[in-house]
């Protein structure tokens, strides 16, 4: 056997340029929303065409899905309108300025921290999910985990509602001083790379804070965390414009800081008050709408009653 003809064999897989990987990644920088999104809110803005809350809420339309990818291995799009329609009833998204649920599960959504080993500048990226593969598939094993350890599964723009004049670099807007709203969209994300997705798979809910799925069949586990998180993200819009400065807004507080945080991702948030209460309600409404049974013998059956008594169109 010819030992050089091997090699070439074995090195068919180039091996990693990671300046090559930095600089796709950084090709792949964006805002969060779709570019013309952003634009088009900062357009609004310097126009001075954001309105008051009860102003913006009249102009409004109902929320709508826009699938821009899914392979529908996980969800398929029928389950995802049901999911939305039967637990948020009403006109409780148009309420919470909820412009659209982006479906985007074809994208990988890396948020790289500011110390990372393959020296990409920190900011959020979005790789289709082949140029991720193609980079993930030759990572060492530490490496993969450095990655998905910062890949996330969707995020909510409502707290833009809440930048203040000094924070305003991001979207050029400055609206908590201006007492106008901007509608926002809700983003999902790919959920296959990332760690919670793993642990589902391997039966191990406590290690990553998912114990509240512990009830819930284990080929449901999946889709029922996938469909988790559309809730939690939609609570966020709901936080933000039906709770953040409203007479009960310190109610939901008392309860929080006497229960404590009803899932270990919430108290991630301990630090940052108004962001640890409006996550602690983002996953309030997450176990209320999936994992009902789970959340009355909690010891976070109170967050029930609150859900139950200030927002009757959200169902479990
Ligand atoms: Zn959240």
């Amino acid at each position: 056997m010819n030992p050089e003809r091997i090699n070439k064999t074995e090195s068919s897989n180039p091996p990693l340029n990671i300046e090559k990987m930095k600089q796709d990644f950084e090709s792949f920088k964006n805002a969060g929303i779709s570019i013309e999104t952003y634009y088009d809110l900062q357009q609004k803005f310097l126009d001075e065409k954001l309105k008051p809350y009860q102003e913006t809420y009249d102009e409004s339309e109902e929320a709508q899905i826009v699938i821009e990818t899914n392979d529908e291995k996980l969800l398929t799009n029928e389950e995802i309108g049901d999911f939305v329609d039967s637990k948020f009833q009403g006109d409780i998204l148009r309420k919470g300025l909820v412009t659209t649920i982006e479906i985007r599960f074809g994208e990988v959504n890396y948020q790289a921290p500011e110390e990372n080993s393959f020296g990409i500048e920190k900011g959020e990226y979005y790789l289709p999910k082949a140029k991720f593969l193609e980079y993930f598939n030759q990572l060492s094993p530490e490496q993969q985990k450095e990655l998905t350890a910062n890949i996330y599964h969707a995020e909510s723009f409502a707290s833009w509602n809440r930048i203040t004049e000094q924070e305003n670099e991001m979207v050029g807007v400055a609206l908590l001083e201006s007492g106008h709203v901007v509608p926002t969209p809700v983003a999902l994300f790919n959920l296959e790379f990332d760690d919670e997705t793993k642990a589902i798979s391997e039966g191990k809910l406590e290690e990553v804070g998912l114990g509240y799925l512990s009830e819930t069949r284990e080929s449901e586990r999946q889709k029922m965390y996938a469909l988790g998180t559309i809730a939690h993200e939609l609570a966020h819009n709901i936080f933000q414009h039906l709770i953040y400065g409203k007479p009960h807004q310190k109610e939901w507080e008392e309860i929080v800081d006497r229960l404590g945080s009803i899932t270990k991702y919430a108290e991630e948030y301990k630090n940052d008050k108004l962001t640890h209460y409006d996550e602690n309600f983002a996953e309030a409404i997450r176990l209320f709408t999936t994992t009902r049974e789970f959340l009355e013998k909690s010891g976070h059956s109170e967050m029930a009653r609150f859900i139950e008594k200030y927002f009757p169109e959200i169902k479990s």
